[in-house]
């Protein structure tokens, strides 16, 4: 086994190699590691020459290669630096993340809540077509998703973020929220009517972080789709394509009558979407400029798409332009506007002055 000098094999994640046996989970070998960089250099020359395993660059002991791991076809359950099957679990990344490293908002609360909506919603998909496949009525698989995705969002927080509270559609409100700093608010399955539905994709998962009342985290999947869009890294805004008429993503069974006086104002076309979380996913990726609403929402509904929307450069607020608030003791939150910000300007006006 050939372990030093330079080799053109230096890059870990090069060529075709399966990225599970290229690199390590971070749960297990955190990139700022030290000796991260030799070590997957090691690894992979390991691996080329087919040998079981390399030596550590810092402690000097013997690693086995995820190749090794992989051939042999199962964890052995000894947490493995290489193992190559914890990247199928759902949770594996959320394992490593000691009480102690968490401040105000990290790096690591953007990655979680991407994290916990995607496998949600992966959980969710496959949910639905177990049970339509089934021929189960819709409103049981309505009910069973929004079940399986609450306990899930549960768990998973718990496990990563043992700390902090949760507000969620689908759980009872835990006064002692009102207190804490750091609430993640979640809406299991926005838009259940449509997830009841099958073949329709506009439904969504909601998984947000707030400070203090203000969003500082999110994520919001789109598990139909095969879409997650977190708030760092952020969605690019969008370019608008030159002369297309306004789109207002609007509410697919009430439109707002906000939606409709300023599409009717500014010569612009409602767009009829299910979910909160569709709607303004549809702003973020450009397909719509604007989502408007009011009549009745909660927390859960629009913290999520809220913090990726601003993450993404869009405009986020109340209808009346005053900030959204969130945690606060009535999760009510009737009204919401997300468009890209050079609208913000003229929908607010049209919507306050007419
Ligand atoms: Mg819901």
């Amino acid at each position: 086994m050939s372990i030093t000098g330079d080799d053109p094999r230096a890059d870990p994640l090069d060529g075709a190699l399966d990225p599970r046996r290229a690199r390590p989970h971070p749960s297990r070998f955190p990139p700022d590691a030290p000796g991260y960089d030799e070590a997957l250099r090691r690894h992979r020359v390991a691996i080329d020459e087919g040998d079981p395993g390399y030596l550590d660059p810092v402690s000097g002991l013997f690693v086995l290669t995820a190749a090794h791991h992989a051939d042999r076809g199962t964890c052995c359950e000894q947490g493995c630096r290489h193992c190559p099957y914890i990247w199928d679990r759902p949770d594996a990344a959320l394992e490593a993340i000691p009480a102690s490293e968490q401040t105000l908002v990290s790096d690591d609360d953007h990655r979680i809540a991407v994290q916990v909506a995607h496998t949600t919603g992966v959980m969710l998909v496959a949910l639905r077509t177990e049970l339509t496949g089934r021929g189960v009525h819709p409103f049981t698989v309505r009910d069973e998703g929004d079940r399986l995705a609450h306990h899930h969002i549960i768990d998973a927080l718990a496990l990563a973020r043992s700390g902090d509270h949760v507000l969620s559609e689908e759980g009872y409100p835990d006064p002692a929220r009102l207190l804490a700093r750091r609430v993640w608010i979640v809406d299991p399955l926005d838009g259940t009517r449509e997830y009841g539905i099958p073949g329709r994709p506009d439904w969504a998962v909601h998984i947000a972080l707030t400070v203090d009342g203000r969003p500082a985290a999110g994520a919001v999947a789109l598990p139909a789709m095969g879409l997650v869009f977190g708030t760092s890294p952020a969605h690019a805004t969008p370019e608008r394509p030159d002369g297309r008429p306004l789109r207002i993503a609007c509410s697919r069974t009430h439109p707002a009558g906000a939606a409709v006086y300023v599409a009717r104002k500014l010569d612009g076309e409602l767009v009829p979407i299910g979910s909160a979380g569709a709607k303004a996913m549809a702003v973020v990726m450009g397909d719509c400029d604007a989502y408007i609403h009011h009549g009745g929402q909660y927390e859960w509904d629009s913290c999520a798409p809220a913090a990726v929307a601003a993450a993404a450069g869009m405009h986020t607020s109340r209808l009346d332009g005053s900030p959204l608030r969130y945690n606060r003791p009535d999760p009510w939150l009737p009204d919401l506007l997300i468009c890209r910000p050079e609208l913000a300007e003229p929908i607010l006006d049209l919507v306050l002055n007419g």
